[in-house]
């Protein structure tokens, strides 16, 4: 398995998992970082969701029974799926479509099951995770807590094809890349080259 660091710029740790999906907007390219169950865990490790001992606690678990690791990945993928679509929808003013919603809602149903109220106010849940599929019970967690606050922040880089979302916490709200190194490099050699191309004409 390749040892990757995850790249983290989402500012919130839901974005940062519907960003394990690079190029998501231009399928030549498009790379799912979550490619297998050992990759899910990796990255709940690697990205703060979980603490690392726990997900390398949860790898032992998942390599000891690859039906129920499979059973994890599939419902994380779909989880992916629906939040990509809201955070879609949430960038381009749209309505939430309600299959969506209602992805959202099963695994925090799920989720909400074997929560418990953290032992301090204000109300917050807390799960114990001692299973594969307790991550996308902390992620619906997470989910609900992103997407039940405002979203005036949410941004998806403006790169061709990139599709990263992040929170802008720059002070004038004027962020529009992932990384200047990376998206916006690139935007701005294009724009270099096409206004050498206009004056050479
Ligand atoms: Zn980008």
């Amino acid at each position: 398995m390749e040892a990757t660091t995850p790249e983290l710029i989402g500012g919130h740790v839901v974005l940062d998992f519907a960003n394990t999906i690079a190029w998501r907007l231009d399928e030549r390219r498009t790379v799912d970082r979550v490619s297998g169950p050992a990759e899910l865990l990796t990255w709940a490790g690697a990205s703060g969701l979980l603490d690392a001992d726990r997900a390398r606690a949860l790898l032992r678990v998942a390599e000891a029974d690859p039906d129920g690791a499979a059973h994890t990945l599939r419902a994380a993928r779909r989880l992916r799926t629906a939040l990509l679509h809201l955070l879609d929808a949430a960038v381009d003013g749209l309505p939430p479509r309600r299959e969506d919603l209602a992805v959202v809602r099963r695994c925090l149903r799920d989720a909400w099951d074997r929560a418990e109220f953290a032992a301090a106010l204000p109300l917050r849940p807390e799960l114990d995770v001692t299973a594969p599929d307790d991550v996308v019970r902390a992620l619906a967690l997470e989910a609900a807590e992103l997407l039940s606050g405002p979203l005036a922040n949410l941004r998806r880089c403006r790169g061709p094809g990139c599709g990263w979302f992040f929170l802008d916490r720059s002070r004038s709200h004027t962020r529009q890349w992932c990384r200047t190194g990376d998206c916006g490099n690139r935007e701005r050699v294009r724009r270099h080259y096409a206004r050498s191309r206009d004056t050479r004409h």
